[in-house]
């Protein structure tokens, strides 16, 4: 009844204010208002209020379409404590709360790509970047890999994770990481290709993995250290319950390891609880044992298909904990 009451009193237009709603040129809008309303636990008349307060549609057939990346947003700042955002944001954080010894043991994932190229030309070879663990102690023992084919593939693996307690030791690189975590840009979901264009998502006061690493990457660079943002595969997104894009900043620290820094994760588990610390700290050079690092730069994708066609190809990952 607690979170009835709650959800009678959300103010989505403070709600829709708070957030900044995906522009046209990267907006999918086909979520229909089925979806929006069970999505965030909410009425017709609650989504005729955001409509009111700016949230982006499209009409088809007479049925109201949205984008899912605002649906999150409002899911995700409605304060409801009920909406499926939510409700998936502390289920996948909730690791982070607690003892980081777990994070940096060995673990294994089955883990399976699957490769897509809807509008597929013909029989092509396949590129895909595949999970590169070995650098950071991990190891692939590959199933099958991608032939070439027409319309699909897959790749399939079992990977072994682990971690490493190897925070960052360069005080221009902390000062850096910290310098953007106090400027306070908000976490939201992003469309990836939107993500590429770092400078607009941070321009919007909004942050999301790929754009934050981008633009630290850049940082650092600027401040005279090599370093690159690479994507990866965040394991423990329960079945495939939040399409979570991971990446993070690879960089060479004054005594010549490569560190990663995580800074959207560190940030994200920031917000979602004060009892992250020790995984947050854990974020800025440390590995742990739920990234899957990729062979793929910040602002790639993680395949393509040979054959021609102009449409990307689709590339979809399921990660299980292995036995
Ligand atoms: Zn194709």
């Amino acid at each position: 009844m607690a979170h009835q009451a709650i959800s009678q009193d959300t103010l989505w237009e403070k709600v829709a204010k708070s957030i900044e709603f995906i522009p046209a040129e990267y907006s999918s809008r086909v979520q229909p208002e089925s979806v929006a309303r069970e999505m965030l636990r909410c009425e017709s008349v609650e989504i005729d209020r955001l409509v009111d307060a700016g949230l982006p549609f499209e009409e088809r057939s007479g049925v109201r379409h949205f984008d899912a990346n605002d649906l999150y947003n409002l899911g995700m700042y409605s304060n409801k404590g009920n909406t499926q955002p939510e409700l998936a944001f502390r289920m996948l954080f909730r690791f982070a709360g607690r003892p980081v010894d777990a994070l940096l043991r060995e673990k294994s994932w089955d883990f399976k790509v699957q490769l897509e190229c809807v509008d597929c030309a013909g029989v092509a070879p396949w590129h895909f970047e595949a999970p590169d663990v070995a650098r950071y102690g991990g190891r692939a023992e590959v199933a099958t890999t991608p032939q070439p084919s027409s319309g699909s593939a897959e790749y399939a693996a079992t990977i072994t994770t682990t971690g490493a307690r190897t925070p960052i030791v360069s005080p221009v690189l902390r000062q850096l990481t910290q310098d953007y975590l106090d400027a306070g840009y908000r976490w939201q979901m992003i469309p990836v290709p939107m993500q590429a264009d770092y400078q607009l998502v941070h321009s919007l006061g909004a942050t999301s993995c790929i754009a934050a690493s981008l633009f630290l990457a850049e940082r650092f660079r600027s401040a005279g250290y090599r370093a690159e943002a690479k994507r990866g595969w965040f394991c423990g997104v329960l079945g495939g319950a939040l399409d979570l894009p991971h990446a993070c900043v690879e960089v060479e620290d004054d005594d010549g390891a490569v560190r990663t820094v995580d800074i959207a994760k560190s940030q994200l588990a920031a917000r979602l609880s004060a009892d992250t610390a020790d995984f947050q700290e854990l974020c800025l050079g440390s590995v742990y044992n739920k990234v899957i690092p990729s062979t793929a730069s910040g602002n790639a994708s993680f395949g393509h298909h040979e054959c021609g066609s102009q449409t990307p190809a689709q590339v979809r990952a399921d990660i299980r904990s292995a036995r």
